[in-house]
Protein backbone atom coordinates (compact mmCIF):
# COMPACT_ATOMS: atom_id res chain seq x y z
CA UNK A 1 0.00 0.00 0.00
CA UNK A 2 1.43 3.30 -0.96
CA UNK A 3 2.58 5.52 2.09
CA UNK A 4 1.20 8.88 0.62
CA UNK A 5 -0.99 10.39 -2.65
CA UNK A 6 -0.60 12.87 -4.91
CA UNK A 7 -3.40 15.88 -3.98
CA UNK A 8 -3.14 17.49 -7.34
CA UNK A 9 -4.59 14.38 -8.57
CA UNK A 10 -7.22 15.37 -11.59
CA UNK A 11 -9.53 13.52 -13.56
CA UNK A 12 -8.74 13.67 -17.34
CA UNK A 13 -12.03 15.90 -18.66
CA UNK A 14 -10.09 18.42 -16.72
CA UNK A 15 -6.93 17.83 -17.23
CA UNK A 16 -4.46 19.98 -19.63
CA UNK A 17 -4.55 19.62 -23.01
CA UNK A 18 -0.96 20.21 -23.76
CA UNK A 19 -1.08 20.06 -27.87
CA UNK A 20 -3.56 22.86 -27.26
CA UNK A 21 -0.61 25.02 -25.88
CA UNK A 22 1.84 23.70 -27.87
CA UNK A 23 -0.15 24.84 -30.71
CA UNK A 24 -0.47 28.07 -29.68
CA UNK A 25 3.36 28.91 -28.54
CA UNK A 26 4.26 27.13 -31.76
CA UNK A 27 2.67 29.65 -33.77
CA UNK A 28 4.55 32.95 -31.63
CA UNK A 29 5.86 34.20 -35.16
CA UNK A 30 1.86 34.87 -36.15
CA UNK A 31 1.03 36.81 -32.44
CA UNK A 32 0.37 40.46 -32.59
CA UNK A 33 2.58 42.42 -30.47
CA UNK A 34 -0.69 44.42 -28.90
CA UNK A 35 1.02 46.46 -25.69
CA UNK A 36 4.70 47.19 -24.61
CA UNK A 37 5.46 48.67 -21.29
CA UNK A 38 8.48 49.04 -18.85
CA UNK A 39 7.48 48.80 -15.17
CA UNK A 40 10.34 51.45 -13.88
CA UNK A 41 11.78 51.08 -10.47
CA UNK A 42 9.68 51.06 -7.35
CA UNK A 43 6.04 51.41 -9.86
CA UNK A 44 3.22 48.98 -10.36
CA UNK A 45 1.55 49.12 -13.38
CA UNK A 46 -2.43 47.16 -13.85
CA UNK A 47 -2.75 45.41 -17.62
CA UNK A 48 -5.89 44.41 -18.83
CA UNK A 49 -5.36 41.22 -20.67
CA UNK A 50 -8.41 39.65 -22.99
CA UNK A 51 -8.47 36.00 -22.94
CA UNK A 52 -6.58 34.26 -25.82
CA UNK A 53 -4.24 37.03 -25.22
CA UNK A 54 -0.39 36.86 -24.25
CA UNK A 55 1.32 38.51 -21.03
CA UNK A 56 5.29 38.07 -20.95
CA UNK A 57 6.81 39.41 -18.17
CA UNK A 58 10.76 40.23 -19.35
CA UNK A 59 13.81 40.88 -17.46
CA UNK A 60 14.68 43.39 -18.88
CA UNK A 61 18.10 44.68 -17.26
CA UNK A 62 19.00 41.37 -15.20
CA UNK A 63 17.43 39.45 -12.27
CA UNK A 64 14.44 40.74 -10.53
CA UNK A 65 11.80 39.87 -8.58
CA UNK A 66 8.26 40.73 -10.08
CA UNK A 67 4.87 40.44 -7.95
CA UNK A 68 2.06 39.08 -10.19
CA UNK A 69 -1.41 39.00 -9.83
CA UNK A 70 -4.59 38.00 -10.97
CA UNK A 71 -8.65 39.29 -11.05
CA UNK A 72 -11.46 38.74 -13.28
CA UNK A 73 -11.08 41.72 -15.60
CA UNK A 74 -14.93 42.44 -15.36
CA UNK A 75 -15.63 41.02 -11.68
CA UNK A 76 -12.46 42.12 -9.25
CA UNK A 77 -14.27 39.32 -6.90
CA UNK A 78 -13.00 36.49 -8.80
CA UNK A 79 -9.28 36.28 -7.94
CA UNK A 80 -6.66 34.32 -7.81
CA UNK A 81 -6.01 31.58 -5.12
CA UNK A 82 -2.84 30.53 -4.26
CA UNK A 83 -3.88 28.03 -1.93
CA UNK A 84 -6.58 26.15 -4.49
CA UNK A 85 -3.00 26.56 -7.10
CA UNK A 86 -0.99 25.20 -4.89
CA UNK A 87 -3.36 22.41 -4.09
CA UNK A 88 -3.68 21.26 -8.14
CA UNK A 89 -0.19 22.59 -9.60
CA UNK A 90 2.18 22.19 -6.80
CA UNK A 91 4.05 25.09 -4.94
CA UNK A 92 6.21 26.92 -8.11
CA UNK A 93 5.13 27.43 -12.05
CA UNK A 94 6.41 25.40 -14.56
CA UNK A 95 5.22 25.60 -17.96
CA UNK A 96 1.23 24.08 -18.13
CA UNK A 97 0.82 25.26 -14.54
CA UNK A 98 -2.76 27.01 -14.26
CA UNK A 99 -3.61 29.92 -12.48
CA UNK A 100 -6.98 28.78 -10.21
CA UNK A 101 -9.89 31.31 -9.16
CA UNK A 102 -11.03 31.48 -5.77
CA UNK A 103 -14.58 30.10 -5.00
CA UNK A 104 -17.22 30.16 -5.88
CA UNK A 105 -15.93 30.51 -9.42
CA UNK A 106 -12.85 28.32 -9.16
CA UNK A 107 -11.88 27.60 -13.03
CA UNK A 108 -8.81 28.54 -14.91
CA UNK A 109 -7.55 32.25 -15.01
CA UNK A 110 -4.24 31.63 -17.12
CA UNK A 111 -1.86 28.99 -18.48
CA UNK A 112 2.14 29.44 -18.41
CA UNK A 113 2.70 28.93 -22.36
CA UNK A 114 6.42 29.21 -21.18
CA UNK A 115 8.91 29.58 -18.68
CA UNK A 116 12.86 30.15 -19.60
CA UNK A 117 14.71 30.73 -16.49
CA UNK A 118 16.98 27.90 -16.22
CA UNK A 119 17.09 26.64 -12.43
CA UNK A 120 20.85 26.25 -11.04
CA UNK A 121 20.93 24.11 -7.76
CA UNK A 122 17.36 22.59 -7.64
CA UNK A 123 17.83 21.59 -3.83
CA UNK A 124 18.42 25.57 -3.35
CA UNK A 125 14.61 25.81 -4.65
CA UNK A 126 12.59 26.82 -7.91
CA UNK A 127 11.62 30.12 -9.42
CA UNK A 128 7.97 31.50 -9.56
CA UNK A 129 5.98 30.67 -6.50
CA UNK A 130 2.90 31.34 -4.62
CA UNK A 131 4.51 30.87 -1.27
CA UNK A 132 5.20 33.57 0.88
CA UNK A 133 2.83 36.57 -0.24
CA UNK A 134 4.02 39.78 -1.05
CA UNK A 135 6.09 42.05 0.47
CA UNK A 136 4.61 44.72 2.54
CA UNK A 137 5.28 47.96 4.19
CA UNK A 138 4.43 46.42 7.68
CA UNK A 139 6.32 43.43 6.64
CA UNK A 140 9.68 45.56 6.81
CA UNK A 141 8.87 47.54 9.75
CA UNK A 142 8.56 43.77 11.32
CA UNK A 143 11.79 42.75 9.90
CA UNK A 144 13.84 45.94 10.55
CA UNK A 145 12.06 48.33 12.87
CA UNK A 146 12.04 51.01 9.79
CA UNK A 147 8.49 53.02 9.03
CA UNK A 148 7.56 54.08 5.70
CA UNK A 149 9.58 51.87 3.23
CA UNK A 150 8.14 51.07 -0.63
CA UNK A 151 7.14 47.81 -1.16
CA UNK A 152 5.12 45.57 -3.52
CA UNK A 153 1.77 45.89 -1.38
CA UNK A 154 1.76 49.58 -2.25
CA UNK A 155 3.00 48.92 -6.20
CA UNK A 156 -0.61 46.63 -6.46
CA UNK A 157 -2.64 49.61 -5.06
CA UNK A 158 -1.45 51.67 -7.55
CA UNK A 159 -1.66 49.28 -10.33
CA UNK A 160 -5.47 48.64 -9.29
CA UNK A 161 -6.45 51.99 -8.10
CA UNK A 162 -7.34 53.44 -12.20
CA UNK A 163 -9.00 49.87 -12.55
CA UNK A 164 -11.72 50.88 -9.18
CA UNK A 165 -9.89 48.08 -6.81
CA UNK A 166 -8.96 48.69 -3.32
CA UNK A 167 -6.76 47.41 -0.89
CA UNK A 168 -9.24 45.35 0.42
CA UNK A 169 -9.65 43.17 -3.57
CA UNK A 170 -5.50 42.51 -2.71
CA UNK A 171 -5.00 39.24 -1.48
CA UNK A 172 -2.79 36.62 -2.87
CA UNK A 173 0.29 36.73 -5.99
CA UNK A 174 2.92 35.11 -7.49
CA UNK A 175 6.46 35.77 -7.30
CA UNK A 176 7.72 36.03 -10.50
CA UNK A 177 11.33 35.07 -11.24
CA UNK A 178 11.56 34.52 -7.63
CA UNK A 179 13.74 31.37 -6.54
CA UNK A 180 12.36 30.10 -2.80
CA UNK A 181 12.63 26.87 -1.16
CA UNK A 182 10.91 25.71 1.97
CA UNK A 183 12.87 24.08 4.73
CA UNK A 184 11.65 20.71 5.03
CA UNK A 185 12.25 19.90 8.75
CA UNK A 186 11.53 23.23 9.96
CA UNK A 187 8.79 24.78 7.50
CA UNK A 188 10.74 28.06 7.06
CA UNK A 189 10.67 29.73 3.61
CA UNK A 190 14.00 30.83 2.31
CA UNK A 191 15.52 32.81 -0.63
CA UNK A 192 18.28 32.50 -2.51
CA UNK A 193 19.17 34.78 -5.36
CA UNK A 194 17.51 34.09 -8.57
CA UNK A 195 19.13 32.63 -11.63
CA UNK A 196 17.30 34.58 -14.00
CA UNK A 197 19.21 36.52 -16.64
CA UNK A 198 18.26 39.47 -18.73
CA UNK A 199 15.91 38.68 -21.19
CA UNK A 200 14.35 35.60 -19.12
CA UNK A 201 10.43 35.89 -19.49
CA UNK A 202 7.18 33.78 -18.10
CA UNK A 203 4.55 33.66 -20.48
CA UNK A 204 0.68 33.47 -19.68
CA UNK A 205 -2.35 32.69 -21.66
CA UNK A 206 -5.14 34.36 -20.74
CA UNK A 207 -8.23 31.96 -20.09
CA UNK A 208 -10.42 34.83 -19.34
CA UNK A 209 -10.27 38.61 -19.17
CA UNK A 210 -8.14 39.56 -16.73
CA UNK A 211 -6.41 42.69 -14.83
CA UNK A 212 -3.04 41.85 -14.35
CA UNK A 213 -1.24 43.65 -11.46
CA UNK A 214 2.78 43.84 -12.25
CA UNK A 215 5.28 45.54 -9.79
CA UNK A 216 8.93 46.25 -9.31
CA UNK A 217 9.59 44.03 -6.27
CA UNK A 218 12.68 46.26 -3.89
CA UNK A 219 13.93 42.90 -2.95
CA UNK A 220 15.86 43.04 -6.17
CA UNK A 221 17.45 39.30 -7.09
CA UNK A 222 15.78 38.39 -3.78
CA UNK A 223 19.18 37.99 -2.25
CA UNK A 224 19.25 41.25 0.09
CA UNK A 225 15.62 42.71 0.93
CA UNK A 226 13.88 46.11 0.85
CA UNK A 227 14.62 47.14 3.95
CA UNK A 228 18.10 49.13 2.74
CA UNK A 229 16.77 50.03 -0.40
CA UNK A 230 20.38 51.90 -1.34
CA UNK A 231 21.90 48.01 -1.20
CA UNK A 232 20.04 46.60 -3.53
CA UNK A 233 20.51 46.22 -6.92
CA UNK A 234 17.12 46.64 -9.13
CA UNK A 235 16.09 46.26 -12.33
CA UNK A 236 12.96 47.52 -14.44
CA UNK A 237 10.24 44.67 -15.50
CA UNK A 238 8.99 44.74 -19.18
CA UNK A 239 5.87 43.71 -20.37
CA UNK A 240 4.45 42.47 -23.33
CA UNK A 241 0.83 41.77 -24.75
CA UNK A 242 0.42 39.30 -27.66
CA UNK A 243 -2.99 38.22 -29.38
CA UNK A 244 -2.53 35.18 -30.35
CA UNK A 245 -5.53 34.74 -32.12
CA UNK A 246 -6.97 31.28 -30.71
CA UNK A 247 -9.76 31.24 -28.84
CA UNK A 248 -9.11 29.62 -25.09
CA UNK A 249 -11.20 26.07 -24.80
CA UNK A 250 -14.09 26.23 -22.63
CA UNK A 251 -13.21 24.81 -19.39
CA UNK A 252 -15.63 21.47 -18.72
CA UNK A 253 -17.79 22.60 -16.21
CA UNK A 254 -18.77 21.37 -12.99
CA UNK A 255 -21.68 19.38 -12.24
CA UNK A 256 -24.00 20.95 -10.56
CA UNK A 257 -23.72 20.21 -6.86
CA UNK A 258 -25.78 23.14 -5.57
CA UNK A 259 -28.82 20.87 -6.27
CA UNK A 260 -27.43 17.50 -6.50
CA UNK A 261 -25.61 18.10 -2.50
CA UNK A 262 -29.00 16.95 -1.66
CA UNK A 263 -29.93 17.64 2.42
CA UNK A 264 -26.88 19.64 2.48
CA UNK A 265 -25.82 23.32 2.94
CA UNK A 266 -25.98 25.42 -0.23
CA UNK A 267 -23.94 28.61 -0.11
CA UNK A 268 -27.18 30.49 0.75
CA UNK A 269 -27.39 28.75 3.42
CA UNK A 270 -30.65 26.73 2.71
CA UNK A 271 -30.67 23.13 3.01
CA UNK A 272 -32.20 21.64 -0.33
CA UNK A 273 -35.00 19.54 0.91
CA UNK A 274 -36.42 17.99 -2.48
CA UNK A 275 -35.08 18.62 -6.34
ZN1 LIG B 1 8.08 42.72 -3.14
Amino acid sequence: MALERYVGQMNEKYALDKKFYDEINSNKINHKLIEKYEVPRNRGKGFIVRKGQVIKIIEAGGPQISDVTFWNADNPKELFDAERTIQLEGWFITKYSRIWSRHPWFRPMATCLEDTVVTSEPEKGYHHHWVGSHCAPEIYELRAGKAGLNACHLMFLEAIEPFGLKEEDILHNVNIHQKGRIDPFTGRIFCPASDAKKGDHIDFYAEIDLLVAVTVCPNGDGLKDGTDPEDVDIWPIGVEIYDTGTVPKEFYGWTNWRTNWKGRWTPEGKKVKKI
